[in-house]
């Protein structure tokens, strides 16, 4: 036996073992595309390496075209192969389209073809020989025209996946992710030097220098496999931050069915007794049908949920992830609880809007309900009219009871306020002392009497404070915008009326309505 068909045998067979290994190995483990890819290229190398070993040790011209066939199983996808990894790597594109897929595939598999029926046409191969190199047999055939096809189409996909990682390469600023295009970039450029190689010697060829080649490829992407993990660690942060999210998450694929979710999903579902599987989302929600129509529904929606008897709020965002083959559309949709923000929303809404002693909306908020209600009733000549409230001679009660007793005072007429008026009225403690009601729908008669009733209220009655019973009175003033507001600018006009008409009533002796007047 010849010591180089030895070597070279050993060589095809441990290169042979380490794809195989490796193939499994990727394919077990393989949850994105590109690793799906790369298992298949790994799979298409294992074949045409090991129609090389069994050509080298054969010695009868059937049977070795018959193991270049076998070898021609995977030999046409291996340089698109190496494409799509790179492709997908990269992330240049995210997953293989139909229509990429065409344009990839349709040589590979029409050299597929050639090289099965080349007896019938021999557009592959023009001549078979057998010849025998120093001290072992292998196969000679001469080239046909689609031969140098396919080899111009492998080397275009080598040439296209060496620039694309050069490109990744160059332009990756992150440190820690340059040594994977490197190696990546390393790896790819040993095949495309074999391809090289084997046109350049094409007359005296002896031994395919890319089978000699494609296993050194192989030991150097394990290498960076081992060494940079990167076939994983993007995934696995990915899967990790996935499963771990605090934000309830479900994948919706075609026809609305569930194809993936997290933790906190099945946590989200569970407290509303809904179990999850991969049924389609109407089948799990039947029971209910307004989560049911947000989970179609490709928007953003606000969900409310009983859930242990209290009521919590959902945020339920929709992120599309574009549409599948058939036309139907993928959705990933997101749960977040946001109860708490919520509450806390509302507790500084409140504070921001809310006066603490009377419990009415601020001067602030007042004027802000106010402005609002006057634009609406000047476009739609709707009758307003507003109450100036101003407590009489306060400061003498503060003066003889306390300032405790003066506050106990404002509450009470918070209270009075509250219970007196109509719940689309807006009142609100302007000042100290003073206070305003927004009648809307009310014609100043109307307003008046309103106004002349909560008048007799407070005058009746009583706040006992430290064993003693203080009565109070209030006046008020009185103005309405009747349809007409073409000559009022703003509410500071309205509000400077208002207040004309509570300068009388004070004027008057207090404790008394008086209405404004132009002109008197
Ligand atoms: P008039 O009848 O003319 O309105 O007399 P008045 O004393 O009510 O009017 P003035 O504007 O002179 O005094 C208002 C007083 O209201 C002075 C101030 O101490 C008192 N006051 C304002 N805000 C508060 C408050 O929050 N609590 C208490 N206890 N008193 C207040
Ligand atoms: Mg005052
Ligand atoms: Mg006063």
């Amino acid at each position: 036996m010849n010591t180089t068909k030895i070597l070279l045998s050993l060589y095809l067979v441990l290169a042979v073992i380490l794809a195989q290994f490796f193939a499994a190995y990727l394919f077990s483990k393989s949850r994105t595309n590109y690793r799906k890819a790369f298992s298949a290229l790994v799979l298409c190398i294992s074949f045409y390496l090991f129609g090389y070993l069994m050509i080298i040790n054969n010695n009868n011209l059937q049977e070795m075209i018959f193991w270049n066939q076998i070898q021609y199983l995977g030999l046409p996808f291996i340089s698109v192969l190496w494409l799509l990894v790179a492709l997908l790597y990269t992330k240049t594109i995210y997953s293989l389209k139909t229509r990429m897929a065409l344009l990839l595939f349709s040589i590979p598999v029409i050299t597929f073809f050639i090289r099965l029926t080349n007896s019938w046409h021999h557009l592959f191969y023009t001549k078979w020989e057998m010849r025998q190199y120093t001290g072992y047999y292998s196969l000679y055939m001469e080239r046909g025209i689609w031969y140098y096809i396919n080899i111009s189409f492998t080397i275009l996909c080598l040439l296209l996946t060496v620039i694309i990682y050069l490109m990744g390469y160059l332009k990756n600023k992150v440190g820690y992710t340059k040594p994977h295009f490197f190696v990546f970039l390393f790896a790819s450029l040993l095949p495309f030097f074999g391809i090289v190689l084997i046109l350049l010697v094409y007359d005296h060829w002896t031994i395919d220098y890319s089978a000699l080649v494609m296993p050194l490829s192989l030991l150097i992407i394990s290498y960076g496999i081992l060494k940079y993990d990167f076939l994983e660690i993007r995934t696995l942060a990915r899967e990790t931050i996935f499963e771990n999210n605090y934000v309830g998450m479900v994948v919706l694929g075609p026809g609305n069915k569930i194809i993936d979710y997290n933790k906190a999903a099945v946590d989200f579902f569970e407290s509303i007794n809904i179990t999850l599987n991969n049924h389609p989302i109407e089948h799990l929600l039947q029971g209910e049908p307004k989560l049911l129509e947000i989970f179609q529904s490709e928007r953003d929606c606000d969900i409310s949920l009983q859930i242990d008897g209290e009521e919590r709020f959902f945020e339920i965002d929709a992120v599309a992830l574009g549409s599948s083959l058939d036309g139907s559309t993928r959705m990933l949709k997101s749960i977040r609880d946001v109860t708490e923000e919520r509450k806390i929303q509302e507790k500084l809404k409140f504070l921001a809007t809310t006066d603490s002693l009377s419990g009415l909306n601020n001067r602030a908020e007042f004027m802000e309900l106010f402005k609002r209600v006057f634009d609406w009733a000047k476009s739609s000549k709707e009758d307003l009219s507003l109450l100036l409230l101003d407590l009489d001679k306060f400061k003498i009660i503060n003066d003889t009871y306390g300032h405790g007793a003066g506050d106990e005072i404002i509450r009470e007429v918070g209270r009075l306020i509250k219970t007196s008026f109509r719940k689309t009225d807006i009142t609100g403690r302007i000042g100290g002392e003073e206070f305003a009601v927004l009648l809307r729908n009310a014609s100043l008669e109307e307003g008046r009497k309103v106004a002349e009733k909560f008048r007799e209220t407070v005058a009746k009655s009583k706040v006992k404070y430290e064993d003693q019973e203080i009565t109070f009175t209030l006046s008020i003033g009185v103005v309405s915008i009747q349809g007409n507001t073409d000559n009022i600018k703003g509410i500071e006009d309205i509000f400077k009326m208002a207040d004309d008409a509570l300068y009388k009533a004070k004027a008057k002796g207090r404790n008394c309505v008086e209405i404004f007047r132009p002109n008197t």
